[in-house]
């Protein structure tokens, strides 16, 4: 009998992986089946990224770097954070990480243990309660309601602050739901953390270029208040295609980068250095296949959130950010693991239920719409079909 330790029994797991699997495997078996249940951009890195990658390589660039990252990179990084949030920010306080996950780990080891509280969005992230849960802490959920158009609220934030909470985990644009906060919501966060100087806030903004209709996005590094106890969580995964080449960054407060640093120097020593360079060419090229992407999701979303709301039994509000649809299923009479599984196996549209990301996904179904037009709608009309 082997002495695992016990927090593994705690630890949870991301179950758009074992859709993901379990469409392959139908799809290996030679049913056609049409992947909405994937969590990353159907599109290829840009060209100049990739060759930036490559030239790192043949330059030579086979070492380690710095913890934290590249100077260039970090630099890069603060450029680019001045030119989309308007926000001036030290290339010293980016710390560069193999994707948006790692930032969330380091961030929940640094403030979780037995007798803390971390407060995280649900329906959201699934990763979130699950490093929570293995930290120790207890998790506190953040309800997002589809009639809030599944922003958080502050007051409900704010509400749930004890003396034992560390660290409160936001996220906007969302994952599943696509929930943009609006900026009086987030005003009023700001406003009220100012009564809580020891709470500690991590805001993912992994989905910061991914908003429509004429949405903004709203970085919590434009509140200098908070600036002493934020962490900004951003990367290249969503934005430029590069969910494989692992690779993110957060702005850290000046007490916690030491600390994050450590922890990477313990944990990965440093990101490879080719990446690091595809990373600079990223931030410092032209954006226009980030626009041209953003602009195709924007049609997709329309389309399928048209479609879903044509649908007996389904409503979608309209998602304003992300890749990402949650329609509310309740009206099909069937349960959101029912309904993903139907979908599945009856009509070959893989789809993620939306209790996996929370016990509040529950009447919820998550559609990504990181898939072609054409494949959305022939989904849809399947669905259809089936209901
Ligand atoms: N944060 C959110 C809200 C996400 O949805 C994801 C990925 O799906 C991540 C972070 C993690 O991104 P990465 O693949 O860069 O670790």
């Amino acid at each position: 009998q082997l002495k695992f330790a016990s927090g593994l029994s705690r630890l949870g797991t991301e179950s758009a992986f074992m859709v993901l699997a379990r469409a392959q495997k139908l799809a290996a078996e030679g049913k056609d089946i049409i992947n909405l249940g994937i969590g990353q951009p159907d599109f290829q890195t840009p060209d100049h990224i990739v060759e930036a990658g490559i030239k790192a390589l043949r330059d030579g660039h086979h070492g380690y770097t710095p913890a934290n990252g590249l100077p260039a990179l970090r630099e890069a990084v603060a450029a680019d954070l001045h030119r989309r949030h308007a926000v001036e920010v030290n290339p010293d306080s980016v710390v560069v990480v193999p994707g948006g996950k790692p930032t969330m780990f380091f961030a929940v080891m640094m403030f979780g243990e037995a007798g803390a509280e971390i407060m995280y969005p649900n329906p959201g992230f699934p990763i979130y309660e699950s490093v929570i849960r293995y930290s120790g802490a207890v998790p506190v959920p953040i309800a997002l309601k589809e009639e809030n158009g599944f922003a958080f609220s502050a007051d409900e934030v704010l509400g749930q602050i004890t003396d034992k909470t560390s660290l409160i985990i936001i996220n906007s644009p969302a994952n599943p739901t696509g929930g943009v906060t609006p900026r009086a919501e987030i005003d009023k966060l700001v406003k009220g953390l100012q009564d809580h100087p020891h709470v500690a806030l991590l805001s993912d903004e992994i989905y910061s270029n991914m908003l429509y209709g004429g949405r903004e996005h709203v970085s919590l590094l434009q509140y200098p208040e908070i600036r002493d106890r934020l962490i900004m969580l951003d990367g290249w995964s969503k934005t430029y295609a590069m969910t494989g080449w692992r690779l993110g960054y957060a702005v850290w407060p000046d007490a916690c980068v030491d600390h994050v640093t450590r922890l990477c120097i313990n944990d990965h020593s440093c990101v490879n250095a080719a990446t690091q360079y595809a990373g600079i060419a990223a931030l410092s090229g032209p954006q226009d296949a980030v626009h041209d992407m953003v602009a195709q999701f924007d049609k997709r979303r329309q389309i399928i959130v048209d479609g879903l709301n044509a649908l007996p039994g389904i409503r979608c509000s309209d998602a304003a950010g992300a890749f990402y649809a949650f329609p509310n299923i309740e009206g099909t009479g069937l349960t959101a693991t029912q309904a993903q599984d139907l979908f599945l196996d009856k009509a070959g549209v893989a789809t993620v239920a939306g209790t996996s990301f929370g016990a509040w996904g529950e009447g919820y179904v998550r559609f990504s719409y990181a898939n072609s037009a054409e494949n959305i709608r022939e989904a849809l009309d399947r669905i259809a079909k089936l209901l």
